[in-house]
């Protein structure tokens, strides 16, 4: 406000009209008391100046008629005491603090351009509004220096305050959505981070990217993108705590400061209720919109000290959130920076690998669920990569689909699988995955044409497998989609359903001939999971009234193959019968005639539990031994390497990046122990599981480590450091990850 104030001596009113006779007067520099008040008189007319005076209790004698004309009709002006007519702001920025006019009055002191903003000029607490005055005032005294009143000027700065704060908002706020900035942003990290280095405190920061934001503005247009990222930012301001500052860095993308936070819990169960605020629906000038978010999460000092350091840290943990799915929230781990570079790389190769011929279609049988009889095959993508061999099209397709490369890699696999089921019998159709993304594409349809032509693959033995994430981004266009796709004359089926957003409304809008059920289901319901059951079976009959067939997906074992069997699914695919396999397999099989598969597998269903073979540190007393971890839950771990360890004996694991976990032995034998923690882990957004708190680096600082980011690996407890073992208590021995994988 100082600032604005400054500026404003240039300001000029229209030219002053001062009679000839008087001007002479003026320039010979007497005026008579007449002349000076018709003087007075034009100034206040001119506008370039009004007046006002007070008497000695501070109630207005006289105010230039302009200016109570601010004021309201029927609010009284002379009379009133000056102090309850105007009000001082005061400005968050000290820069803008000014002190209350009260004080100024009764102090009896001179001032110049006090701002003050007329009272009743707003509706609102906002500073931004309301007119705007600059006072300037002199105390008068009589000749026995008894204080009379003021007397003084008044200029509007109405136009001038409004601009100058437009300006400096805008150098901070971002215009669309109020929020911070990227300036902002950055300005405030450095100015927590510097402060809390010294005060040894925390603080989250927090990295959000729109997933599907694009679709939405290419098919509904910018301005619906610009309304779109203002409800993002309301809901935003709702669900984020006091003391948290967000921020719209640009585009799709959002942060947020969140001081003194280091919880990972509670930063785990925030993200998780920003992802589901984020994907409620919008309705956008009458269309309706789905999108979600991912979430990268940092927290100083643990992850990084530095302001860059901690948002490349958020940055990083924000591209596996994407990378993880989407919808999903991440923290920052150090091992996400070599998988980022891992996946720079795929990212690479990939762009080549379709035209080195790297890329094969394999399929996989779908089969009567009764006679076993197959019925068509579902078109899976291999790549085999020339140095790391064949890689999942569970890590290189969301990488495709991030790098622009989906739309090729789709029309390929199209074409491919159409020239491929040409060659099968009439009636065996083949299914084909189409990404989310390729399903937002204008082009699909045409693309879909062209395999068919080219291929002479008639349009009802094309299947397209879409998954229920195609709901995301705007239901028109996606409507629209679906009509044109349906009108092609291919056979249109929903993947994966019963994970992610699953809602039944979907198939009520959308012409499926097929819902494949996932398979976690099959799982599920082969492992004595009634609820499991009871959902295929709610599916398998919902799906008959609407006219679709059913699939079971992922059969592995007899157990589960019969379960579906009594659940009345149309059709079954699963390692069970066949895993995909190259189109010369397929032609073989097809060529012998026998067009039925025979189920082969184990009886029960062999969980591919994530073992881990994890090398932990283990602390007792004063000594740092090493372990395998070969179990980790929320609650607790088994771990092998240390014999004889009683039952009841408390011992801390350095789950590594300083997690400490406190457990006692509650199973022992051997060399291996089963272990409950004090306090539960908890998710790491990963599917993996994290301590909410970590050894602090200011800990360890304070103990003579210097201060920077956790390093990886294990280190003592503070204040243990340097002591020299007395004997340990347990015999240590050499478990190797190796040994254990080949057992
Ligand atoms: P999806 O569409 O759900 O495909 C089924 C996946 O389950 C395949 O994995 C298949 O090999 C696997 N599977 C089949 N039977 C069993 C079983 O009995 N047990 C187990 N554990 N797994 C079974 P795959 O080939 O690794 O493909 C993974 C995902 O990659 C697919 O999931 C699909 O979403 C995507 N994908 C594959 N090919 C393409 C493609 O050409 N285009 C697109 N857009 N996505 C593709
Ligand atoms: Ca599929
Ligand atoms: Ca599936």
């Amino acid at each position: 406000m100082r600032g604005i104030i400054k500026n404003f001596g240039g300001q000029r009113g229209d030219p002053i009209r001062v009679p000839d006779a008087e001007a002479a007067a003026a320039r010979s520099g007497v005026l008579d008391a007449k002349q000076r008040l018709k003087m007075f008189d034009a100034l206040e007319a001119a506008g370039i100046s009004w007046f006002w005076a007070t008497d000695d209790t501070g109630a207005l004698t006289y105010l230039s008629p302009a200016a109570i004309g601010k004021f309201s009709d029927d609010r009284p002006v002379i009379g009133e005491h000056l102090g309850s007519l105007v009000e001082t702001v005061e400005g968050s920025d000290s820069a803008n603090r000014t002190r209350p006019l009260t004080f100024l009055l009764s102090a009896r002191t001179t001032f110049t351009d006090q701002p003050v903003r007329l009272a009743g000029s707003i509706a609102s607490d906002d500073t931004e509004s309301g007119t705007w005055w600059a006072l300037t005032g002199k105390p008068q005294f009589n000749k026995n220096g008894d204080f009379q009143g003021y007397r003084g000027s008044v200029k509007d700065i109405t136009a001038m305050y409004h601009a100058e704060l437009a300006s400096s908002r805008a150098a901070e706020y971002d215009s669309l959505t109020k929020l911070a900035n990227r300036h902002r942003m950055s300005r405030r990290l450095t100015t927590v981070l510097n402060a809390y280095r010294v005060e040894k405190r925390s603080c989250a920061l927090l990295m959000l990217d729109l997933d599907r934001f694009k679709q939405v503005n290419d098919t509904l247009g910018h301005p619906a993108g610009d309304e779109l990222l203002r409800q993002v930012s309301q809901r935003l301001e709702q669900i984020v705590p006091d003391g948290a500052e967000i921020g719209r860095l640009g585009g799709d993308e959002f942060q947020i400061i969140l001081p003194d936070e280091d919880d990972r819990g509670k930063l785990g169960e925030l993200a998780n209720r920003i992802i589901q605020m984020i994907s409620q629906p919008y309705s956008i000038e009458g269309s309706r919109a789905i999108i979600g978010t991912s979430i990268g999460i940092a927290i100083a000092p643990y992850d990084g000290i530095e302001p860059d350091e901690l948002v490349k840290a958020t940055d990083l943990a924000l591209y596996a959130a994407k990378g993880g799915g989407r919808g999903q929230f991440r923290f920052y781990s150090n091992d996400l920076k070599e998988s980022a570079e891992d996946r720079r790389e795929i990212e690479e190769d990939l762009r080549d690998a379709l035209a080195q011929g790297e890329l094969e279609m394999h399929y996989q049988p779908a089969v009567d669920a009764k006679s076993h009889h197959v019925r068509g095959f579902e078109a899976l993508m291999r790549w085999n990569h020339p140095a790391h061999g064949a890689i999942s099209p569970v890590t290189f397709i969301p990488i495709a689909e991030d790098s622009n490369l989906i739309d090729e890699l789709g029309e390929w696999a199209l074409r491919q699988a159409c020239e491929d089921a040409a060659k099968w019998p009439d009636e065996i159709t083949v299914a084909v995955n189409v990404s989310a993304q390729q399903f937002v594409s204008d082009n699909l349809p045409k693309v879909v044409e062209n395999a068919l032509a080219a291929s002479g693959l008639p349009a009802k033995r094309l299947e397209l497998e879409i998954t229920e994430s195609v709901f995301m981004g705007d239901v028109d266009a996606t409507d629209q989609m679906f009509k044109k796709l349906r009108k092609l004359g291919v056979k249109l089926a929903l993947d994966d359903f019963g994970t992610g957003y699953s809602s039944l409304s979907y198939l009520r809008r959308a012409p499926f001939d097929k819902i494949k059920i996932d398979q976690s289901f099959v799982r599920g319901c082969a492992q004595d999971d009634n609820s499991s059951a009871a959902i295929i079976t709610a599916i398998v009959s919902l799906a008959r009234a609407m006219n679709m067939a059913t699939t079971a997906e992922g059969v592995e074992a007899l157990d589960e193959l019969k379960c579906i069997a009594g659940l009345d699914a149309d059709l079954v695919q699963g390692f069970i019968f066949s895993r995909a396999v190259p189109q010369t397999a397929v032609l073989e099989k097809l060529e012998s005639g026998e067009l039925r598969y025979e189920p082969v597998g184990p009886a029960k269903h062999r969980s591919s539990r994530k073992t881990l073979f994890r090398r932990v540190g283990v602390i007792h007393e004063d000594h740092h031994y090493s372990a395998m971890l070969r179990d980790l839950s929320r609650t607790g771990a088994r771990i092998e390497g240390l014999v004889d360890v009683p039952v009841g004996t408390q011992l801390v694991l350095d789950l590594g990046e300083g997690q400490l976990v406190v457990g006692t032995v509650r199973r022992s034998q051997d060399a291996t122990q089963g272990l409950s923690f004090e306090t539960p882990l908890v998710s790491d957004g990963a599917g993996g599981l994290c301590t909410r708190h970590r050894v602090s680096p200011y800990m360890l600082a304070a103990a003579g480590m210097p201060l920077r980011a956790l390093p990886p690996g294990h280190y003592a407890i503070p204040g243990q450091q340097g002591t020299t073992a007395s004997t340990p208590k347990f015999m240590q021995v050499d478990v190797n990850a190796g040994s254990l994988r080949a057992g």
